[in-house]
């Protein structure tokens, strides 16, 4: 414990760049300085880069983990001028060019000449932190494989139990939150009850669990506006998702939750699996930049980033992706590709010496898209030059979602067994990834309850 490493690249004859995170910014940044003449050092806090989008299919066994979180070095393996290094950055130093990261007590600090922070975002639980014990968000691999264990864990205790309220509470399903994410999840567990479990039980009818979609907003999916939210809500009802909008989630515990309606009635919901999907919070990493320099940080803990996403008084440090806020970009896989690429292309051309005149960054709006359940989709694509968009709701939408994903997948390998995995679950009523271990169920909490204890011994 307590050893410290220095990077090799530090002071080294070739400008260092930094990247921290491995998600879409820090990847795809990573991978602009290819052909460059450069150092690059990309701090990662996993071992893989995260397909983020479909999390919710892992979680509810349609794909495998492995499926959508390559390992980093693998992909980067052809890329010479690349070291990955693990670890969760815990420090920045914006006066003395370093960040320091931390993997099991070994400190690593690494000097840098431009750094480009992409650590993303955090959940959100609105002051409610109590709320994460009991509802998981899904962020990460672990969140997927635990949300996985809880929903099929919860069947598996309803079977065994006489007691008709006791299994009301064990198979309904509360998911919070109706943006892209809740609606995906609700689907996807309305049609695991209704036909992946069908007829496995013998003492239970999965079909009769109550899977309840609860957003304080008044409509599902609220980007996407009237006519697609509308449709999506209409789907989600026919597939036996309730829907219950206007209504914010007050209190939380272990056995159900409070939710509070529009006219002010507060009312329970008995629920044991919750799912959260409701927040984003900026990364504690972007307090740090701003806690060193004048940038300011918005509502969310994202940080207001110049026009050519570097820092107020630092043109050598960027923050891209879901970390930065920018008018107008969302917090959404293209924000950060094309945040990546442009932070990558301003410090190649300043190194070329040939950056005066540079626009500033601007977002291309490619639409976004979100499925809702099997041969079910909503897309809303602008259309370049107007105000106007193609709105898609239903089958087409649904083969867009899916081959538009597969082409962003990262790897061949990945592409063609995801493809074969989506062929067997759409033709057929089965998934091939429903294994859970007690670990995946249990671990989170364990872990956080260690930490407690560990900084309880500290303070003593
Ligand atoms: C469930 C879900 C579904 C989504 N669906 C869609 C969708 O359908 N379409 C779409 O366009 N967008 C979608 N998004 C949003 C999209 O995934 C994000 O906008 C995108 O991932 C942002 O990229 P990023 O690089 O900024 O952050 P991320 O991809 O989150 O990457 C952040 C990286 O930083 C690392 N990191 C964080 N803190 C540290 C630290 N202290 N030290 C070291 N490393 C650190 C993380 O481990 C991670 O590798 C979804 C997001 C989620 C969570």
């Amino acid at each position: 414990m307590g050893r410290t490493s220095t990077d090799r690249h530090a002071g080294g004859p070739r400008p260092h760049i930094v990247i921290i995170g491995s998600g879409f910014g820090g990847l795809t940044a990573a991978r602009q300085f290819a052909k460059a003449d450069v150092d690059v050092t990309v701090i990662a806090r996993t071992t893989h880069h995260l397909f983020q989008p479909m999390l919710y299919q892992v979680a509810t066994g349609l794909v495998s983990e492995g499926q959508i979180a390559p390992p980093l070095r693998v992909i980067l393996r052809k890329q010479n001028n690349v070291n990955v290094v693990l670890g969760e950055v815990d420090s920045i130093d914006i006066t003395a060019r370093t960040v320091t990261s931390q993997l099991l007590g070994r400190d690593t600090v690494i000097a840098y000449d431009n750094l480009i922070v992409a650590a993303g975002a955090d959940q959100s639980y609105f002051g409610n932190d109590h709320f994460a014990e009991f509802a998981p968000g899904l962020k990460t691999i672990d969140d997927a494989l635990e949300l996985r264990g809880r929903i099929l864990g919860a069947f598996e205790q309803a079977e065994l139990s006489d007691d008709p309220a006791e299994r009301a509470r064990l198979m309904t399903f509360v998911v919070i939150g109706a943006g892209a994410t809740g609606v995906e999840m609700a689907g996807q567990i309305a049609e695991m009850a209704r036909k992946t479990l069908a007829g496995t039980f013998r003492n239970i009818d999965s079909a009769d669990a109550r899977v309840v979609l609860v957003d304080a907003a008044t409509a599902v999916l609220p980007p996407y506006g009237g006519k697609l939210s509308a449709a999506a809500a209409q789907r989600l009802e026919k597939i036996g998702v309730e829907v219950q909008l206007g209504a914010m989630v007050v209190d939380m515990d272990y056995d159900g939750l409070a939710v509070k309606d529009a006219d002010g009635t507060v009312r329970r919901i008995e629920s044991q699996c919750k799912i959260w999907s409701a927040g984003v919070a900026g990364n504690p990493l972007g307090r740090q930049l701003a806690d060193q320099s004048d940038v300011e940080l918005d509502r969310a803990g994202r940080v207001r980033v110049e026009p050519d996403l570097s820092i107020p008084g630092h043109p050598e440090v960027f923050v891209v992706g879901d970390m930065m806020a920018v008018d107008g970009v969302p917090g959404m896989a293209q924000g950060a590709i094309q945040g990546a690429k442009y932070a990558a292309g301003v410090i190649k051309s300043r190194l070329k010496g040939d950056d005066a005149g540079r626009e500033p960054f601007q977002y291309w709006d490619k639409g976004s898209m979100a499925t809702i359940a099997r041969y079910s989709a909503v897309a809303k694509i602008p259309i370049p030059g107007t105000s106007r968009s193609v709105e898609l709701a239903g089958f087409f939408a649904w083969i867009g979602w899916l081959f538009l994903h597969l082409i962003y997948l990262v790897g061949f390998r990945n592409r063609l067994t995801t493809l074969i995995d989506w062929t067997f679950a759409f033709t057929s009523r089965n998934r091939t990834q429903l294994a859970v271990t007690e670990q995946q169920v249990f671990a989170r909490n364990a872990i956080d309850r260690l930490e407690v204890l560990e900084r309880d011994d500290e303070a003593a």
